[in-house]
């Protein structure tokens, strides 16, 4: 279901005429040899296409106007070899609607100490065209990533890489549609929010439908259909009877079948990539969605329990910026539960009622019916795992009435001490960065909610540029963080972002 488009990033190189035609030459080879070497790198999760050398204002509107309407294009890479004088970058820039990479680099590595000359310094000097280039993005105001270095370096490869899944996340949350097939849990607050606004921020259209028109679908679903989808379940997953008849259990299992086949259908044939569930309107559904959920957050949909639509969307453009990620780690719905205050094994228990996705699983991955503990419907079957260890960030995406804010915190996510058997749901812990007291109270500061998009394939870096190329302001909780200085930057930004 996650398909990512074949999206490719121009490389612009900016220069004069005033260098001479042999100079001109060089420059065009230099920003030939860079793409080359930046497509054959391996680091990078989209191709780079190289274009002609920027020189007239002309040439340079006409560019970034083509890069707008070419639809495979998900950003541009800008670098400017020699000077460029930057009044010439104006119109352009003004016009151009897509994410932008100023990379602030230089052909050669090192000065040529014996050899250097006034030539050589005319022609290498994006340390100064560079800079004035810098300015007029910041007099017009504009969002960009600047990233410095020697383009053969692989640090300064991975940052191309890492901004080149944000600039995707830009493109594609635009296309993000969300189902609610359920309204928002009754007099919960962090969950609401303004669906317009959100629309207008973001580009995402969220729209709700009557449970019993997708139950509809899923009573549609054929016999064969569900055995066969429970056949999948039983070959991939552990069956944990823990006493219950065999034929019984999987009975439970094929409801979750088809409401699994019932609700991809139904998204499917309306286009939504997303969708939001609520365990107190399930109409006719036998079963809170729990495996079927997560098998479907597996395949790339977005999800958000009891109608937040909100980390619904933000956990289908998390999986959409981590597509086809090299050892990707996982990316899912979560909910803060409970935690450990121990001394030196802090941390914050996560999971659901059902809903966690199985790419964050580390090992096994089981099966159990269980009854739920809130809700009136028969016991639903669930996957139970225990969530990977290592850093990963947790993002709440909150409405405060008049804008947005997005809050990143880092976490290192271990393994709980001894396990949970009376616990029958998926789990991750984590200790919050900088530590569980300032996290947990930087995050309470801030506003964030109990649901968050989790991903261990995601940086802070990433999400908040993605915040910035959006217009919302981002908080970051990490290893920096003090209260102190937390507060003053929420005030501050409240100045900023009105
Ligand atoms: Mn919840």
């Amino acid at each position: 279901m996650l398909k990512t488009k074949k999206y490719e990033f121009w490389f612009c190189t900016g220069s004069q005429d005033l260098y001479g035609d042999e100079c001109l030459a060089h420059v065009a080879e230099h920003s030939r040899i860079i793409v080359e070497k930046l497509n054959q790198s391996g680091e990078l999760p989209f191709e780079v296409v190289w274009k002609p050398t920027l020189i007239t204002n002309e040439l340079i509107r006409k560019t970034f106007n083509e890069a707008n309407t070419t639809e495979n294009c998900a950003g541009v890479i800008t670098w400017m070899h020699t000077f460029s004088p930057a009044k010439s970058w104006i119109l352009g820039l003004q016009e151009f609607r897509k994410p932008l990479l100023h990379l602030h680099t230089q052909f050669n590595q090192e000065i040529p100490y014996d050899t250097i000359d006034m030539d050589f310094m005319n022609e290498n000097q994006s340390a100064h065209g560079d800079r004035e280039y810098g300015h007029i993005f910041s007099r017009l105001g504009k969002e960009r990533k600047v990233i410095m270095g020697y383009w053969g370096d692989v640090q300064v490869q991975k940052g191309i890489a890492s901004w080149m899944r944000t600039a995707v996340g830009v493109i594609e949350s635009s296309h993000i549609r969300v189902m609610r097939v359920a309204d928002n849990m009754r007099n919960v607050a962090v969950t609401e929010g303004d669906k317009v606004a959100a629309q207008i921020q973001f580009g995402w259209e969220i729209d709700a439908y009557p449970v019993n028109e997708i139950a509809q679908a899923v009573s549609a679903v054929s016999q064969s259909d569900i055995h066969a989808l429970t056949d999948e379940y039983y070959s991939k997953y552990e069956i944990l009877l823990e006493g219950r008849d065999a034929g019984e259990f999987r009975r439970h299992v094929e409801v979750q079948a088809a409401i699994e086949l019932g609700f991809e259908r139904f998204l499917e044939e309306k286009n939504y990539q997303a969708i939001v569930t609520h365990f107190g309107d399930l109409g006719g559904l036998g079963q809170l969605p729990g495996l079927a959920i997560q098998h479907l957050m597996e395949k790339g949909y977005g999800f958000g329990a009891e109608g937040d639509w909100k980390t619904a969307a933000m956990v289908r453009l998390m999986k959409i910026m981590t597509g086809g990620k090299k050892d990707a780690k996982g990316t899912s719905f979560m909910e803060d539960y409970t935690y450990n205050l121990v001394p030196g094994k802090e941390g914050i228990l996560q999971a659901h009622m059902l809903e966690v996705c199985p790419t964050i699983a580390d090992g096994k991955i089981s099966i159990k019916v269980q009854p739920l503990s809130m809700g009136d419907r028969e016991d639903p079957a669930r996957l139970v795992f225990t969530a990977k260890q290592g850093p990963a960030i947790a993002t709440s995406l909150i409405d405060l009435g008049n804008r947005f804010r997005l809050i990143i915190n880092t976490v290192n996510c271990k393994k709980v001490e001894k396990p949970m058997p009376k616990l029958p749901v998926a789990t991750a812990f984590w200790t919050p960065e900088p530590n569980l007291k300032t996290g947990a109270e930087a995050w309470i500061i801030a506003g964030g909610a109990h649901h968050t998009a989790f991903s261990y394939d995601l940086s802070a870096e990433q999400m908040g540029d993605w915040a910035d190329a959006m217009g919302i302001e981002a908080v970051y909780i990490d290893r920096d963080t003090t209260i102190r200085q937390l507060k003053n930057e929420l005030r501050w930004n409240q100045a900023v972002y009105r």
